[in-house]
């Protein structure tokens, strides 16, 4: 059975992985998805993929390519979309979104990594279009906004909050994590001592 991944370009189109290769949508018919190499263009190359309507299912391969393709590129492909994802939904600092998404990364592909200017210039990029506010460095912020009092599936996630001021208590967690709670037989609690026990 042939395996292939899903990503996305830059762009945001979608983009088919498989043996080391990328393809791109060529055109969209009821039942099929035909793709089209990524250098069709570039080096008139005829590597071909067809899957079902919904792109689950490999239904014709034809990997006449006429360059090679690379495993490490395909690892870098998923890298690259994984940062555009975190920069867009997370409120990390540019070198946390770097450290974590190059957690698991093979050596190969360490070696071959983009320019990390390059990098660093997309999650900004994504981060200013991600609407997010900026991190408070302080308990004195007027309100949380409602974007990140609710869940992505919008559920309530904002528990409590004392309000503004240097005591404030906050705290978050959706209904699942309450209920984990809950059942929970033995918690284990652990304490930030830049932010919390003071005596
Ligand atoms: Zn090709």
């Amino acid at each position: 059975m042939p395996t292939f991944t899903l990503s996305t370009t830059q762009k945001n189109k979608p983009l088919l992985l498989s043996k080391g290769f990328s393809y791109t949508i060529d055109k969209i018919t009821n039942d099929k998805t035909y793709w089209k190499c990524e250098d069709a263009r570039k080096l008139k190359c005829k590597g071909r993929v067809h899957t079902n309507n919904i792109n689950t299912i490999l239904l014709h391969e034809n990997d006449s390519h006429n360059h090679n393709g690379s495993a490490v590129s395909t690892e870098i492909r998923l890298l690259e979309e994984k940062v555009r994802d975190r920069a867009m939904n997370c409120n990390e600092a540019t070198q946390t979104v770097i450290d974590i998404c190059l957690v698991n990364l093979s050596d190969n592909a360490i070696a071959r990594l983009p320019n990390f200017k390059h990098v660093k210039r997309t999650i900004r990029n994504r981060r200013g279009q991600n609407g997010l506010p900026k991190i408070p460095h302080d308990k004195t912020f007027d309100q949380i906004p409602d974007q990140l009092s609710t869940t992505k599936r919008i559920t309530v996630f904002l528990r409590y909050d004392s309000g503004s001021g240097n005591d404030r208590i906050i705290i978050l967690s959706s209904t699942e994590q309450l209920q984990l709670l809950e059942n929970g037989e033995e918690l284990l609690v652990n304490g930030t001592f830049k932010v919390g026990i003071v005596n």
